[in-house]
């Protein structure tokens, strides 16, 4: 006998997968340059320089066993305080090594921290638009799954309809800022009002409601904004780091999650944390990349080439009539579908070689994602095809 939910989840892809399968079998008919696909979010800059060549200098200066031997179960502690110092340097932190647990990507950390707060009857709330692997990833753990309505046409936070939503058995909230797929940055207001309300909720409640702050995309952001540091606005965050998007490394599996001192409980959270996660069997994340990381901390990303898509995205489609959130982070823009219906707009779009991925799977119908970290070229011969679908 085979557990039907998993089966289902691996037996159906997603959306944006079998878009992207669509576009690949395109590509082969037609030719790579005739198909316009803003299907999936895999980084299109390359890995900063240093990192290829600290790979190198950890293998040389590091005895090969050590380098591909186990570290600890929550992470090489050369690798936590490495972290741990570059947050204090950036955010004024006070964030220390025991403090860290090193994990395989945002994915299954947030798995681990989902299921060190899943109790019996548990509910995890999200906001909408929102990352879809979050749903499996809450039911996986045992968690009630419930998304926040979108706060149409800003993307901040419907703060009523969070306020109906929040109950004694919520036990965190999952925040995504930058956000996939709004690419919008949730305000230091807004964070702000977010930490007023969970504060009074859980003093109604007798237990602390916890944000698990999402932030692949954390030093993703344009034109002079600064993603706000989630721990300074409310003590009671969790932090799911990784450095898929930020050093473009999404196939090496290697992030972290950070319980800082000043969250509720936060001795017993972080030990059942790493216990979720060996109950997962994810522990001693992969040893090179640890090693590679603690010297590549203060590594940020060259946005020039997101920033020049995002500005002629947003630029040539606001010309054409397309309304969208403001594009502030990632490396996406979420846009309203022309006719309201955007699975059938996404459907028209890919008879033209164009493809959208309807906002429905993220929790917002009537909108559609692009992923811009594609070629320049490709979104300048794709901004014609923009042009006639809103015509049509
Ligand atoms: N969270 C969000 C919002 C994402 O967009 C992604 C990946 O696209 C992840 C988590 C998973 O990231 P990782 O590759 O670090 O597992």
């Amino acid at each position: 006998m085979i557990n039907q939910t998993a089966y289902g989840l691996g037996a159906n892809r997603s959306v944006i997968r079998d878009l992207f399968e669509y576009g690949r079998g395109r590509a082969a008919l037609v030719g790579e340059e005739n198909v316009f696909d803003f299907s999936l979010g895999n980084p299109s800059i390359p890995s900063p320089a240093q990192v290829n060549e600290t790979i190198r200098q950890v293998l040389a200066d590091t005895d090969s066993l050590v380098v591909h031997g186990y570290t600890s179960a929550v992470g090489d502690y050369a690798t936590r305080k490495a972290i741990a110092d570059d947050l204090n340097a950036r955010y004024n932190a006070g964030a220390e090594p025991e403090d860290f647990f090193i994990g395989c990507g945002a994915a299954p950390e947030l798995v681990a921290v989902l299921k060190a707060l899943a109790v019996p009857g548990g509910e995890v709330l999200t906001v909408a638009p929102y990352f879809p692997e979050y749903k499996p990833f809450a039911e996986g753990a045992g968690l009630t799954f419930k998304v926040v309505p979108p706060d149409v046409p800003d993307f901040q936070i419907n703060f009523e309809a969070l306020e109906a939503l929040l109950t004694e058995k919520t036990q965190a909230l999952i925040l995504n800022s930058p956000n996939n797929p709004s690419g919008v940055v949730y305000s230091g207001e807004t964070l702000q009002r977010l930490s007023a309300l969970l504060t009074a909720k859980s003093e109604a409640y007798g237990h602390p409601i916890y944000i698990i702050s999402d932030e692949p995309y954390r030093e993703l952001t344009y034109g002079g904004i600064v993603t706000p540091w989630v721990p300074h606005f409310y003590p009671n965050t969790v932090v799911c780091y990784s450095y898929s998007k930020s050093l473009s490394l999404p196939g090496e599996r290697i992030g972290y999650v950070y319980v800082p001192k000043t969250a509720a409980d936060a001795k017993a959270l972080y030990a059942a944390v790493a216990g979720a996660a060996r109950q997962a069997g994810h522990v001693c994340a992969p040893s090179l990349w640890q090693k590679v990381i603690a010297r590549c901390t203060h590594l940020r990303p060259d946005l020039e080439a997101y920033d020049r898509n995002r500005k002629t995205l947003y630029e040539g489609l606001t010309a054409l009539g397309y309304e969208m959130a403001k594009p502030d982070g990632a490396f996406y823009l979420f846009i309203k579908a022309p006719g309201g219906d955007a699975m059938a707009f996404s459907e028209k779009a890919k008879q033209k070689d164009l493809l959208l991925v309807p906002g429905d799977g993220f929790g917002c119908p009537g909108w559609f994602r692009i992923c811009y970290c594609v070629s320049y070229d490709m979104i300048q011969k794709s901004l014609p095809v923009f042009a006639a679908l809103i015509k049509e």
